[in-house]
């Protein structure tokens, strides 16, 4: 398939792409989107084919306006109404009690469906302009770290949907924070950006992710069961305190079989690292922007061809909580040292 690469003035286009059942790739504030109408199930079927995404993992619907929820959920709790006066539009996803007309294709046959209002204004536009809801998971082949700029995106699906929208780089890099409000009690079933503590300013008694309590049960997110942005490459964290004599001791025992490796670290670790390959996750204090990095480190440092990236730990509070889902989901190997473990 030919895909059209279209700017920012030809929303118009863009959106009468996804009105006849096309897929069109868009940024959004957390990562690119890869888009189709709610009320096409052809759409929505080539959506999954374009990724190889499995089809019980369900998709976010992404609305422009207040009004767009009357088709799509069957009733919005008080609490919920609290979270999208304070985060919408922002990088917040609500699961509510689907409506009938929600196809189990998109909700992966759950009665519950994942809604966002982004804040990127160019993603307003196109849902607007389309005059329908769009689902969109994030557009990368499906295991894949998540696209944060328009050159990650024609690698990953150009060829297989009708339109890439460009935008540039995305602002945030992480994908939404996702609350499921149908239980009494809202549980965060995916960290991101918007934290636990920015919710329980809004919203008491709001739980972190429960999978971890018991890994038997069956997860309450599909998605948490699995393998995410993995890089090519394995990824190996240093667990606990990180100095630059701990990333030396280990990157001399791989240097030593004979593997190519590559840092993504915080800036103060790599002044002391010269003349192999690294991706710089920006001060260790701004924690925000080491979050909007990982995804693009790791594909930076697969396209330079290592086969190892050492990376660290950050600690699980704040965003923390968000890079560290997101690292440990890559995470081949994590290692832990005595004396390394007083985060
Ligand atoms: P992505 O589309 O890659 O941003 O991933 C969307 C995330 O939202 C996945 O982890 C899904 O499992 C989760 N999700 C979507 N819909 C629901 C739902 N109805 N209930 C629980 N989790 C959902
Ligand atoms: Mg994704």
């Amino acid at each position: 398939m030919e895909t059209q690469i279209l700017q920012v003035t030809q929303i118009e286009k863009a959106a009468a792409i996804l009105r006849k059942g096309g897929l069109v790739v868009f940024p959004t504030e957390t990562v690119y989107g890869l888009g189709a109408s709610a009320w096409d199930e052809t759409a929505i079927k080539k959506i999954y084919q374009a990724k190889g995404r499995p089809s019980d993992n369900p998709l976010i619907v992404h609305i422009a306006d207040l009004e767009d929820l009357h088709d799509l959920v069957a009733e919005v709790p008080a609490l919920a109404r609290d979270l999208m006066a304070a985060f919408w539009p922002g990088p917040l996803t609500l699961v509510l009690k689907k409506s009938q007309k929600v196809s189990p294709l998109i909700t992966g046959g759950l009665d519950t469906v994942a809604v966002r209002m982004p804040s990127n204004p160019v993603a307003l536009a196109l849902i607007r302009s389309a005059g329908v809801p769009v689902v969109a998971p994030s557009a990368n082949l499906s295991g894949k770290p998540s696209p944060t700029t328009d050159a990650h995106v024609i690698d990953d699906l150009g060829g297989r949907v009708e339109a890439i929208l460009l935008g540039g780089r995305v602002t945030m890099g992480l994908e939404s924070t996702v609350v499921d409000c149908t239980r009494d009690i809202p549980t965060i079933l995916r960290p991101g950006f918007i934290t636990r503590e920015d919710l329980l300013a809004f919203v008491p008694g709001v739980r972190g992710v429960t999978r971890e309590v018991d890994p038997q049960a069956a997860p309450p997110s599909p998605g948490m069961k699995y393998r995410h942005y993995s890089p090519k490459a394995d990824l190996v964290m240093i667990s606990g305190r990180v100095s630059a004599g701990r990333v030396k001791t280990l990157l001399a025992a791989y240097q030593k079989e004979g593997k190519r490796v590559g840092l993504m670290m915080t800036s103060e670790i790599l002044e002391d690292f010269e003349g192999i390959p690294v991706c710089d996750l920006g001060p260790d204090k701004d924690l925000a922007g080491v979050a909007g990095g990982i995804f693009s480190c790791l594909r930076q440092l697969d396209a330079r061809g290592v086969g190892v990236i050492i990376t660290r730990s950050f600690p699980k509070e704040g965003i923390g909580v968000a890079i560290m889902n997101r690292l440990e989901k890559a995470t081949s190997l994590t290692i832990e040292e005595e004396g390394g473990k007083d985060l």
